[in-house]
């Protein structure tokens, strides 16, 4: 079983980082975990193609991991690709897709009507809960709350298969169920979005830098916390992604060694790990 990263940054746009989104295949069977911006091009450069582009599971609704399912999906289906988009997330997905496919209703009839016989796309959604959630060529995948509150449901998945387990957290401060699921992981894909690296504008809701960094950091794992929840979770490699664009990755792997002795992967994009 493989997992490449497609986009290791978070809200804040990067150039070095396109947003969340990791690919999870074994042999042809392919689950891509959360769209963040740019993924499409990421999952082009990974060697998958539009008319290939698989399954979606999201972790949780913030915008940093749903902002391309459209472009997902209109690109799939402007290639040719008629099978169902298939997308598996928290209660209030359906609705989600609903209001995309609501707002990509205009740009369908406009490439249908140059079509010359093409129903419009089709999505099949599945609302998910704590548990087994799918087993499709040999791969077994678990979801599990985490916690993102007030984002609530949020879940990280656990994939099993090949002889190989791999976790990935979504957005989730330490979290003691993450660490139940995650039990001797062979490798444990965790966010740490290092809110100490945030900007601040007046007018972004929070009245000084210091009680913004203190509120989102509440649900997000911190560098200081990352390398206990790996070490708790006995897994077998730590992968650090969801960075902001200010840190430092030789910074974290330090942080996150302070607490864990295995291998600690800074994650960049396009890395399989
Ligand atoms: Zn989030
Ligand atoms: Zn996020």
């Amino acid at each position: 079983m493989r997992a490449l990263l497609l986009g290791t940054g978070s809200p804040p746009p990067n150039p070095r980082r396109r947003g969340p989104a990791t690919l999870v295949s074994l042999g042809e069977e392919r689950f891509l975990v959360d769209a963040g911006s740019g993924v499409g091009g990421q999952l082009v450069q990974a060697g998958v193609r539009p008319y290939d582009w698989p399954r979606v599971l999201i972790t949780h609704h913030h915008s940093d991991h749903t902002i391309d399912l459209g472009h997902l999906l209109i690109t799939r289906w402007i290639v040719g690709q008629n099978a169902p988009f298939e997308v598996w997330g928290p209660a209030g997905t359906r609705r989600q897709m609903e209001k995309l496919l609501d707002y990509l209703a205009w740009d369908i009839e406009v490439r249908r009507a140059h079509m010359h016989d093409r129903r419009p796309p089709e999505v099949r959604v599945t609302e998910i809960e704590e548990g087994r959630i799918l087993e499709v060529g040999g791969v077994a995948v678990s979801a599990f709350l985490v916690e993102h509150g007030p984002v609530k449901p949020a879940f990280g998945f656990r994939f099993e298969g090949g002889g190989r387990s791999v976790v990935i957290s979504g957005d989730t401060r330490p979290s003691e169920n993450l660490i139940r699921w995650s039990q001797e992981v062979d490798c444990l894909v965790h966010e740490c979005c290092e809110m100490a690296k945030t900007a601040w504008y007046p007018g972004c809701g929070w009245p000084t830098l210091e009680e913004k960094i203190r509120d989102l950091a509440s649900y997000h794992t911190q560098p200081a916390d990352i390398g206990r929840v790996a070490a708790a979770a006995r897994a077998g490699k730590l992968v650090v992604t969801h960075m902001m664009p200010g840190s430092v990755p030789a910074e974290l792997r330090e942080a996150a060694a302070r607490h864990y002795a295995g291998p600690v992967v800074v994650g960049e994009d396009l890395d399989e790990v």
